[in-house]
């Protein structure tokens, strides 16, 4: 800029000094003209006196005024008669010479307006300046006085004051350089400051000023600039603001949003949406294009057909798989003035939701199922006995299987009664809990048990650690729970084998272990036996009587009071059952209660 500048003020340095050069140069000359004019004229007033009203015109050489003229002043003296005959000449013969009466000189002359005339001579080579005169020979006889001088002498002024002038003009061209490239640069520091400040500004330093002492069109410059900085700064505070409540929002919307512009480039995209497309919290997904991060052809085809149909409404909405998820995708226009700008899709995670809903269809086709075994087995043998059965022995078997399968719906309409219970949260809630000792309530369970164990020639073994701290739990299914278990461990054990109980306390819970040497449970079916009606042998498990919902029942009762409950079998081997409480979390005072 300052370069720019800078070589430009000398460029019209430059020509002002070159027009000013030509100027003065020019009016040099024409000063020196009208000094020889002035010199010609006063000689031909001279010669006008001197041979007016004399013969002298025709004698020329005897005038001394035209002869001390000639030898004084270098003037060439020419007379010419009125008819342009030239009747003497200081420098030629005057008889050579032709006629004069068309020199522009003589003409103006006899026309009384003596006018000079610069021409280039010839034969002297050398440019002349020429006046002439009108005078009056006698009252009748005019004539002409021309007088002439060799202007060589402009040329040597002229080529003289060029030289002078040029280097005048170099000097001052030089000087003015030299001081302006420095005037320049002071004048120009403010400008190179606001530069810098509006490209600190323009970088994003909204916090910058300039200070500007002076009063002038700078210091009104700096004023706009540093308001016009202010406004910035505002309307920045505000965006960012803004921007940061969007962020927190989106951030806390449980629900995925993503938001795409017309070239499907993802524009924002919120925590939850990078959760269930399984994308790392740093991962660079702004900018990317949307199936570059959901790889899902339904999705694809559903979003295209979206945008490409133009009747296609302002949302809608599917189901599809994610990673392994299911999501229920949404997808609605943004749009400003009837114009697509772009669109929002929001992924919400239903996989729970479908999970439960399949689970609940599969608990009531399960309990339709068992249900219906007894209750056909019942129709069954009622049917047989209205027909009439002869026998007594069988008429009284049939009645024990009809009493056997009563009780089986009934411990089976118990077991789903209890389990809907503890379904619902709201009854877990106002449950009935105290601080139960373990231990007693464990050796009653057993008692009960002992009957269904002596059956099967089974001793049961208890081992519990003196002094073990209360627990808060609801007594009747603290109760269930060890029932549930050791009917299990009863029921999956050989003839005359040997069960154990242990209950310990450890650091941080009391611990409750039903281990058997029984059937055992194969790796594959751990994971499942907590399930609602899964046995691993259906015909076993229904001849001793069970439901399959026991450990479900169990499961729920230990996770309803904050516990644990974990297994590990091995076939042909026997099972263990290990059940965790909480206890320190149940005693506010922080100390074991007794
Ligand atoms: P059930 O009423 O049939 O006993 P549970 O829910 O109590 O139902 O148990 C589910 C299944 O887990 C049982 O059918 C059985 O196959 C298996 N099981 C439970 N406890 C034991 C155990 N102690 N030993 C071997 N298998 C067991």
């Amino acid at each position: 800029m300052i370069k720019k500048i800078f070589l430009s003020t000398l460029m019209i340095l430059f020509l002002t000094l070159a027009l000013m050069g030509f100027l003065t140069l020019n009016n040099s000359k024409s000063l020196y003209y009208d000094f020889v004019e002035d010199g010609l004229d006063r000689a031909l007033s001279a010669i006008e006196l001197s041979i007016s009203g004399t013969e002298d015109f025709y004698n020329a050489e005897s005038n001394t005024m035209i002869q001390n003229t000639v030898l004084n002043n270098e003037y060439r003296i020419t007379l010419i008669d009125n008819k342009g005959n030239v009747v003497y000449d200081t420098d030629r013969d005057a008889e050579t010479m032709e006629n004069h009466l068309d020199r522009p000189e003589v003409k103006s002359a006899f026309a009384d307006e003596p006018k000079r005339t610069i021409r280039h001579s010839d034969s002297i080579k050398a440019d002349m300046m020429y006046l002439a005169r009108k005078i009056y020979l006698d009252e009748a006889e005019t004539a002409v006085v021309r007088l002439s001088m060799r202007l060589s002498l402009t040329e040597d002024i002229y080529y003289q004051s060029l030289k002078n002038m040029l280097f005048y003009i170099l000097f001052s061209f030089f000087v003015a350089a030299f001081f302006s490239r420095y005037i320049l640069a002071y004048l120009l520091k403010p400008v190179k400051e606001i530069s810098l400040f509006a490209k600190s500004i323009a970088g994003g330093n909204y916090t910058e000023r300039m200070t500007w002492f002076k009063r002038d069109e700078i210091g009104d410059l700096t004023d706009s600039l540093n308001d016009m900085a202010d406004e910035l700064q505002d309307t920045f505070n505000l965006l960012s603001d803004r921007n940061s409540e969007l962020e927190v929002i989106l951030a806390n919307i449980v629900d995925g949003i993503i938001a795409i512009d017309n070239n499907m480039s993802v524009k924002i995209i919120n925590k939850s949406a990078k959760e269930i497309l399984e994308i790392t919290e740093n991962e660079k997904v702004i900018g990317k294009n949307i199936f570059e991060i959901i790889r899902t052809i339904k999705i694809f085809d559903e979003l295209k057909r979206f945008v490409d149909d133009v009747n296609s409404g302002t949302l809608v909405s599917f189901e599809s798989e994610i990673s392994g998820k299911i999501v229920r995708l949404t997808i609605s226009k943004i749009s400003e003035n009837d114009f697509v700008q772009g669109y929002i899709l929001v992924l919400q995670n239903v996989t729970q939701i479908r999970k439960l809903e399949n689970i609940r269809k599969d608990f009531v086709a399960n309990v339709s199922h068992e249900l219906k075994t007894p209750i056909t087995s019942i129709k069954g043998f009622i049917e047989t006995l209205k027909e009439g059965v002869e026998d007594e022995r069988t008429r009284e078997q049939f009645y024990n299987i009809i009493h056997m399968e009563t009780e089986r719906l009934i411990d089976l309409v118990e077991d789903i009664l209890t389990l809907s219970f503890l379904d619902n949260e709201n009854n877990i809630k106002g449950l009935n809990k105290e601080w139960i000792d373990p231990k007693t309530n464990l050796e009653e369970a057993v008692e009960i048990s002992k009957n269904l164990a002596k059956e099967k020639g089974i001793e049961i073994k208890v081992e519990t650690s003196e002094n073990l701290p209360r627990v808060l739990f609801n007594k009747d299914y603290f109760r269930q729970m060890c029932l549930n278990l050791i009917g299990n461990a009863i029921k999956f054990s050989n003839e005359n084998s040997q069960i154990i109980i242990r209950m310990y306390k450890d650091p941080k819970s009391v611990k409750l272990e039903v281990l058997d040497s029984g059937i055992g449970i194969a790796e594959e079916d751990l994971e499942r036996i907590f399930e609602r009606f899964y046995r691993v042998e259906k015909g076993r498990a229904r001849k001793e009587g069970g439901t399959g919902l026991g450990l479900a029942i169990v499961k729920h009762i230990v996770q309803s009071q904050g516990g644990e409950i974990k297994v590990s079998s091995k076939v042909n081997e026997g099972t263990v059952f290990t059940v965790s409480f909480n206890y320190v979390k149940n005693d506010l005072s922080g100390n074991d209660l007794y």
